[in-house]
């Protein structure tokens, strides 16, 4: 069986290398969308096991596209994790009122954010 999906949405491509090579040692597959609407429309379209959603995204923030996937019956169950920047206070609160299953606040160390990824969704 292949492995799980990953959907990143994110508009920084230096935190893109950083997780594409985190989880190019597992058995995760990485999909990628750089601005919030395109992050939920991938979402709909490829239904993902997890979405790690940066809070601060063009388009449309990571906390709106957070509550658009919940208010939908397809996407409601979907574990996501929101990326908060550590410096605004505040932002864990509200990630999870907009549904976030869990947050990391940047900056992050990659080991931690694969274990926030492991206990939500196994690898295998
Ligand atoms: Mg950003």
């Amino acid at each position: 069986m292949s492995g799980k999906t990953i959907l990143y949405v994110e508009d920084n491509e230096f935190n893109l290398k950083i997780v594409r090579q985190l989880l190019s040692r597992t058995s995760y597959r990485l999909i990628e969308a750089v601005d919030g609407e395109q992050g939920v429309a991938t979402a709909f379209r490829e239904l993902p096991d997890l979405i790690l959603m940066d809070i601060q995204l063009p388009r449309l923030s990571g906390l709106d596209a957070t509550r658009k996937l919940r208010a939908d019956p397809k996407t409601a169950a979907i574990p996501i994790v929101v990326i908060t920047s550590f410096a605004l206070s505040g932002d864990s609160e509200k990630a999870k009122e907009a549904g976030a299953s869990a947050y990391v606040a940047k900056p992050y160390s990659p080991r931690e954010l694969l274990q926030v990824i492991r206990n939500l969704v196994p690898e295998n």
